[in-house]
């Protein structure tokens, strides 16, 4: 048998050393830029917002210019008729919830609000807990985002401003005084629901109160209900719907972003 020659040898161990190999590759030659690179994502490209202070974004619906309610309507059909005045709208108590014309899935959502300073009912009583100046913005028409006076009013805490009604507590209190615009800003993950109606992705809700994180990305457990445990029925996108519960909260700057 014929024996191999040292040289020969030590090509061989040269060829099967990975580590040889690879010192010999381009990487170690990059420049840090180059290798940089590498993990620059160009596309796609976020599409240009126009976002000035104090004025929806340009992408923004507007629900509520200031002007009239004619992308409202009653929440059983027929006119809206809460009472605008002042670039404002005002619930008027016992004529019915409102709510869009259209209809949302995912969505970015901004409303303002102001509860009234008058805080006596007609019988001259203080007004107190649920029944002081309580309205609220129902997602899809079903999910709860509490309008309520909840500066210095105590009632229960998973029912106060910034809770998801009955279903979670805000993490604190930044509501300001009747009489005082407040603002809600809400990140809203709709719930989606496979053709035989059952549920696959609950949804998901952040709230900024007067720019103030009150709810983190919670999970809604189901259509907002007054008595007993909430629970969903399958739907698709559906308005945003304004609660009458007899006060008369006032409303302006309403707009809305599809996610
Ligand atoms: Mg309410």
């Amino acid at each position: 048998m014929k024996t191999l020659k040292p040289l020969t040898l030590t090509v061989l161990a040269l060829l099967s050393c990975p580590l040889m190999a690879a010192s010999g590759s381009s990487s170690a030659a990059k420049e840090p830029w180059q290798l940089a690179e590498a993990t620059e994502v160009w596309t796609p490209v976020p599409a240009i917002v126009t976002a000035n202070e104090n004025t929806p974004p340009s992408d923004a619906i507007v629900l509520f210019d200031g002007t009239s309610l004619n992308q409202w309507q009653g929440a059983e059909g027929g006119d809206a008729k809460w009472t605008v005045k002042n670039g404002a709208f005002t619930v008027a108590p016992k004529t019915g919830d409102i709510k869009t014309k259209a209809s949302f899935c995912d969505a970015q959502v901004h409303v303002e609000w102001m509860t009234p300073t008058k805080t006596t009912g007609d019988d001259g009583k203080e007004l107190t807990g649920q029944g002081r100046s309580n309205s609220g913005i129902f997602l899809q028409e079903q999910y709860e985002v509490q309008v309520l006076d909840s500066y210095n009013n105590k009632t229960y805490s998973n029912g106060q401003a910034g809770s998801i009604y009955k279903q979670h507590i805000p993490l604190v209190n930044p509501t300001r005084a009747p009489g005082v615009w407040q603002t809600y800003d809400i990140i809203f993950t709709a719930p989606e629901f496979s053709d035989d109606k059952t549920l696959t992705s609950p949804g998901r809700i952040t709230v900024l109160l007067n720019g103030v994180l009150v709810q983190n990305n919670v999970e809604i457990q189901g259509a907002t209900t007054w008595i007993g445990k909430p629970v969903y029925t399958a739907h698709g996108c559906a308005p945003l719907r304004l609660q009458d519960h007899g006060n008369p909260v006032s409303f302006r700057n309403i707009w809305i972003r599809k996610l």
